[in-house]
């Protein structure tokens, strides 16, 4: 039973922050979304562990489609880093501020960027594409990042300074039309230089605040140097080209492991 421990941890982990914030918010939504959440991420988890090859997507489409169709689409939230700096001017420590929060910004010191191989609706379609792992070495335009970072804060600082009407309406079609655009730019890259993840390496601009904090995750993959015989599987099958086979944090590519488990899975050894 021990090994079904870590869905059971998620589980409460989840809870906590839902009950938490139902009772201190007074407001019942945040119980049923974080349960919810919490549910689909231990549900991934427990597959993981029965060794299905289909676990990460399941959490992946539960948690996509329920931010981007549910909380996006049909409730107008912008859960997107646009919606978080305008929540964040406004002073309200509600939806964005508090999904950036528990995904993006603390939550990864604890599971490191879980939130993008688990969670993400812009990587659950780029996830289908065809090139799971890169044909063609990583390309030293990181800093594309931050022109895409400052792009999104600079929108809805201006919004604000030039004092426009109904910002709240502005950033429900600003979670349209981003979305597009992610997509558009997402399928574009991955198909232009045979790599689903492109876009997560070079453009998006939510990696400013995952990279940093997931450098200190709690969680994160490590080697048992006694079973490994270096056959160099696992590196072949990384779609984000971390150097797994070193434990410093500081290793190749460290802060971009996704927790997508495929080194774990494909490891002949079980040293990982
Ligand atoms: S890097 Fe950005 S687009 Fe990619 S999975 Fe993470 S949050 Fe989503
Ligand atoms: S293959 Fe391993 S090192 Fe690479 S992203 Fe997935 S879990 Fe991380
Ligand atoms: S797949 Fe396993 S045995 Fe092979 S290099 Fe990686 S950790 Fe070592």
């Amino acid at each position: 039973m021990r090994k079904y421990a870590p869905p059971l941890v998620m589980l409460a982990v989840f809870e906590a922050v839902a009950v938490t914030l139902w009772l201190t918010k007074d407001n019942i939504f945040y119980l049923f979304n974080f349960s919810y959440i919490g549910a689909s991420v231990a549900l991934g988890v427990f597959l993981l562990i029965k060794g299905s090859p289909h676990a990460r997507r399941v959490t992946q489409l539960l948690v996509g489609l329920y931010m981007l169709v549910y909380l996006g689409l049909i409730c107008n939230e912008n859960m997107q880093i646009e919606g978080f700096w305008y929540y964040l001017f406004t002073g309200v420590f509600e939806a964005a501020t508090i999904h950036y929060a528990v995904a993006k910004i603390f939550g990864p010191l604890l599971f490191g960027r879980g939130w993008c191989g688990y969670a993400c609706w812009t990587a659950m379609v780029l996830d289908f594409l065809p090139y799971k792992v890169p044909e063609q070495p990583r390309k030293p335009i990181g800093w594309v990042r931050y022109v895409t970072f400052a792009a999104s804060l600079a929108f809805v600082a201006a919004l604000f300074l030039a004092h426009v009407g109904n910002i709240e309406r502005i950033m429900f079609w600003a979670f349209i039309v981003g979305n597009v655009a992610y997509y558009a730019i997402g399928i574009a890259l991955a198909l232009a230089w045979h790599d689903n993840r492109a876009f997560c390496k070079y453009v998006c601009p939510v990696t400013v605040f995952l990279k940093p904090m997931s450098y200190f995750a709690l969680v994160r993959i490590t080697c048992d140097h006694e079973k490994c015989v270096s056959c160099g599987r696992c590196r072949k099958v990384c779609p984000m080209e971390v150097d797994m086979l070193d434990d410093a944090r500081s290793r190749e590519n460290g802060t971009e492991c996704i927790l997508c488990m495929e080194c774990v899975r494909n490891c002949p050894r079980k040293a990982l």
